[in-house]
């Protein structure tokens, strides 16, 4: 039977879906609500659209509607890029010698590089069809600003990225990547923010991080008339966005009569995860599968594996609102040696509250064998991994191994969320033996959620 699956599943153009999922519909028990950071009370819609497109705040507040359509103009960007590939590892699974069948969608084959595309252009349609001029936002790695950039150079929206110094410098080629789509990228911290010349002042030289980028980034959409501030990951929107991915998966496995036992993705704020398994996740809360979900985390930034469940501030410069999560603190930064991606302090609501309730496992792991992980898949396999991918390749391949042991022929879907072209400084790193890996001590962590507000 299995000999009948074709190495890559492509779905014909007219199976894209055509309405997102929205899994906290389903949940009995929901994430608890955004809260406002200063008064602590629930976000209402006003108070979002300030800060979201109209839209996309109403997006974020649903609860009740399991389905959401997905405007025309939308599916028409999908369109150059999706469906994306599901693929059946027939190299791996022979070169590990296991019964296990094992499945990923791919998610690199576009220009981005990564799944991010996928929110990228459903935030940008909405503040077009707003009417809005602009968009601002951070990026740290670059695959969120890049992905931003196509998406608001299709709609001829006007793009600001602040981008972490330390990857400006160490990545100019995402850099140019964006400027070529039309983005303006500017090095954080800048003297063109408040924010960033009073950091600069006191921290002179310093290389950024992501909190003081996001801090520069809202600054601008607030002081700047017809911009908003738009976020890659965490939020419940994006996740929506993202259950693309595990729309296509479910009706490539139905088709062709798949049935996963086992689900994994790599976590950094949860939302190719989520929208990876939120479809597979709906059939489970009703009962009518069961699956094991695992969500892979590094071991230098382990929110779900070793953060507490809590309010937390979101960003570093503690302006955006609150919410409820896994969380290692905002002011968490992983060790500078970590080279790996998923460093983000906390994690999706609705991720956190499906892990609080037991309905997905967590594994953490150092990045030295998520390297070894990915080398092992490039040579094998032949596409050469995102690091923060190669979370989930790392742990597909011990479940796999353990199949080996027991002789049970489990299937195996994980996501492969990016392709690692513009990562070989990490590589780069690893093949000179000099990566090495840093887990944070209990006292670190406990230092760092010590400053959670107080709710
Ligand atoms: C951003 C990114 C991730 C992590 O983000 P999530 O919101 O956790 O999905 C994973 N893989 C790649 C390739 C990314 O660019």
């Amino acid at each position: 039977m299995s000999k009948n699956i074709p190495y890559k599943i492509y779905l014909e153009e007219s199976e894209l879906p055509k309405q997102w999922y929205n899994v906290r519909a389903d949940m009995k028990k929901k994430p608890e609500p955004l809260l406002n950071p200063a008064t602590h009370k629930p976000m209402t819609l006003d108070e979002l659209s300030g800060v979201f497109c109209r839209e996309l705040a109403e997006q974020e507040l649903n609860e009740t509607d399991p389905y959401i359509d997905i405007p025309e103009e939308i599916i028409d960007f999908y369109k150059m890029y999706r469906p994306s590939p599901l693929v059946r590892a027939y190299y791996l699974e022979k070169a590990l010698d296991t019964p296990a069948k094992i499945y990923y969608k791919f998610e690199g084959n576009n220009t981005s590089g990564s799944h991010k595309l996928n929110s990228a252009i459903a935030q940008a349609y909405y503040a077009k069809k707003q009417g809005l001029k602009g968009v601002t936002t951070e990026t740290g790695a670059g695959q969120w600003g890049t992905a931003l950039s196509m998406a608001c150079s299709y709609f001829d929206l006007d793009c600001k990225v602040y981008m972490v110094k330390c990857s400006y410098e160490q990545k100019p080629f995402r850099r140019e990547v964006m400027r070529t789509y039309g983005a303006s990228v500017t090095p954080s911290p800048s003297n063109t923010t408040e924010v960033g010349r009073k950091i600069l002042a006191e921290h002179p030289g310093t290389t950024g991080s992501l909190g003081c980028a996001i801090s520069e980034a809202v600054e601008v959409a607030v002081g700047t008339e017809g911009y908003r501030y738009v976020l890659g990951s965490v939020l419940a929107q994006v996740l929506l966005h993202q259950s693309i991915i595990g729309l296509e998966s479910m009706t490539a496995c139905d088709k062709y009569d798949i049935k996963p036992d086992i689900i994994i993705g790599c976590a950094g704020g949860g939302s190719n995860l989520g929208g990876l398994i939120s479809p597979f996740m709906g059939r489970k809360l009703k009962g009518e599968a069961d699956y094991k979900f695992i969500a892979v985390e590094p071991a230098s930034c382990p929110s779900l594996t070793r953060g507490v469940y809590g309010y937390d501030f979101c960003d570093t410069g503690k302006v955006c609102p609150i919410q409820k999560m896994y969380t290692l603190g905002s002011g968490f930064i992983p060790s500078a040696n970590h080279a790996g991606g998923l460093r983000y302090h906390g994690m999706s609501a609705v991720v956190s509250e499906l892990y609080d309730q037991g309905l997905i496992e967590a594994r953490s792991v150092e990045q030295t064998e998520v390297f070894e992980a990915a080398t092992k898949f490039a040579r094998i396999e032949g596409t050469l991994p995102a690091p923060e991918s190669s979370h989930a390749i790392k742990v597909a391949i011990d479940e796999a191994l353990k199949c080996k042991e027991t002789g049970e022929e489990k299937t195996i879907l994980f996501g492969l969320t990016g392709t690692g072209y513009f990562d070989m400084y990490a590589y780069q790193k690893f093949n000179d033996g000099t990566m090495t890996d840093y887990i944070p001590t209990d006292e670190e962590i406990k230092a760092s959620v010590d400053t959670l507000p107080k709710i």
